[in-house]
């Protein structure tokens, strides 16, 4: 944190403090010889805490057979470890919901965004077989009061950049930026003053950070990290791209495909209303929920399609120009060869090489000719329509095919293309411009009478014409006729 920020943070004498009541619980909870009466005797001394955990060994969230109807049926089937958890998750949060700063307005929006983060959480654990998933509830439900920081120690200067920031990541980048800390810091130093557990103070200060490698402590920090991105969807899932950065969230933190985040979006839909009951808060109108989760979950299966595209895309070019590969080239030449001796129409390929590339690397070294592949093929892909195909052969090799396109009206593209790619001017890291020339092979199947046999012969053909071009002089474009010499 920045220092006169540490400064302030110190001295600062309105920061929230931590309820009496949760101090108790969480010494209970430190405590290895605490059994279930002394925290039923803890929880029976505030009764607004005592029906909250009635309510909630009652709710839809704990699967429960049982409908308890005292703090000790409650305690004895959540469990010592979730009773004292959601007791921290009651006490710590009952009086700052009830006491917020300057930023008033927006408080309401912010508990909101809260606790659906904390019951994403959760649900994510869930999903995931987590074993105690109210320390996910709890870590969640604590990752932003960092922002509750704030608001408490300069809530003039920091009204302004959380009214002005448009959405959560871009509020932190904003405070780190004006205080030189964002409220995952802030945060951190609050919860750690508070003495609460070190999983819950990392999850905040990891709550919008990359969670480390796959053990149970990132679990937590990555469903936390998670929990917001997935309660932004359920607030607004038309907002551009919050379905995405939560799919993705979901998927590179914690491995969840979107299936799984479906699940979860379901998971969250049942557990929406009791924790609305339990926190006395409303989050989404109930009229609303069946809209917004058809409408996130028509998102997410738009999002994965696209992903699926384009990795599919992805796979089939050359990953240094973006270029289709050789892969891709060869299923083309084989559809197109097929579909042109199927309709009689003509198509034609071309096989391009760079001229004396090897030089180009040998005195400009191997990343300037990279440099110059990707240039050229910037170049070509400004040259070629729509439907032709363009490929990197292999090398500084390139292929392409017209389909539909007989040799004569491929003449004047390929004399556009050779000339283009010799008037490319790249400047070198030491001024100097780098320039390069392309020889080109053509020919052509289904035009006046000229019927191949195979797909493989037309390659044969170009390279043929490719080799005479170079033997030529390089520099210019040969199309293929009978009496070339054979290349092999
Ligand atoms: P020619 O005019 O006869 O085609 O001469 P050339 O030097 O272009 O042909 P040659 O086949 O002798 O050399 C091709 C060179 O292309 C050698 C190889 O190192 C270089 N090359 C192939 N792939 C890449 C690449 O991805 N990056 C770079 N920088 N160079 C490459
Ligand atoms: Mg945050
Ligand atoms: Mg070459």
């Amino acid at each position: 944190m920045d220092e006169n920020l540490a400064k302030r943070f110190r001295f600062c004498t309105t920061l929230p403090s931590i309820p009496a009541v949760a101090i108790k619980v969480m010494e209970l909870a430190n405590d290895p010889y605490t059994d279930m009466i002394q925290i039923c005797n803890q929880i029976a001394y505030d009764p607004a805490l005592s029906i909250k955990i009635i309510k909630a060994a009652n709710s839809p969230l704990y699967k429960s057979r049982r409908a308890p109807d005292n703090v000790r049926q409650a305690v004895s089937m959540l469990g010592t470890h979730a009773a004292i958890m959601i007791a921290l998750s009651f006490s710590l949060t009952s009086s700052l919901m009830k006491h917020v700063g300057n930023n008033g307005a927006n408080s309401n929006a912010f508990w909101r965004r809260t606790i659906l983060s904390a019951l994403a959480s959760r649900a994510l654990g869930e999903k995931l077989g987590y074993k105690t998933p109210d320390d996910l509830f709890l870590a969640a439900l604590l990752q932003d009061i960092g922002i509750l920081a704030f608001d408490a120690m300069m809530p003039e200067e920091y009204a302004p950049v959380f009214t002005a920031a448009t959405s959560h990541d871009a509020l932190l980048q904003a405070e780190r930026a004006t205080f030189g800390a964002g409220h995952d810091e802030v945060g951190y130093a609050l919860l750690k003053r508070w003495g609460l557990p070190d999983y819950i103070t990392v999850a905040c200060l990891a709550s919008h950070g990359k969670p480390g490698p796959n053990d149970s402590e990132s679990i937590i920090t990555g469903c936390v990290a998670a929990s917001g991105y997935i309660a932004d969807c359920f607030l607004n899932p038309k907002a551009e791209g919050a379905v995405a950065a939560a799919a993705n969230a979901a998927e590179n933190w914690l491995g969840l495909d979107s299936a799984a985040l479906t699940e979860i979006i379901e998971i969250i839909k049942i557990g929406l209303h009791p924790v609305e009951e339990l926190f006395e808060i409303s989050i989404i109108h109930p009229s609303e929920l069946n809209g917004i989760i058809a409408e996130a979950k028509e998102l997410l299966e738009m999002h994965t399609f696209i992903k699926m595209r384009d990795l599919e895309e992805e796979s089939q070019r050359d990953a240094l120009t973006g270029a289709y590969n050789r892969g891709y080239f060869d299923n083309a030449l084989q559809r197109e060869f097929d579909l042109s001796n199927r309709q009689g129409l003509p198509f034609t390929v071309a096989m391009i090489d760079i001229d004396h590339f090897k030089q180009v690397n040998d005195k400009y070294g191997h990343p300037a000719g990279d440099a110059i592949l990707v240039a050229v093929v910037r170049e070509i892909f400004g040259q070629i329509r729509q439907d032709d195909i363009f490929a990197r052969y292999g090398g500084e090799e390139f292929a392409v095919i017209l389909p539909g396109t007989s040799l004569l009206s491929s003449a004047k593209l390929l004399v556009r293309l050779k000339d283009s790619v010799a008037n490319i001017a790249h400047e070198h890291e030491d001024g100097s411009i780098i320039k390069v020339t392309v020889s080109i092979g053509v020919v052509s199947n289904m035009d006046g009478g000229q019927r191949f046999e195979h797909h493989a012969d037309l390659i044969r053909a170009a390279d043929q014409a490719l080799y005479a071009a170079k033997y030529a002089g390089r520099n210019q474009i040969v199309v293929w006729n009978k009496s070339l010499p054979s290349v092999y």
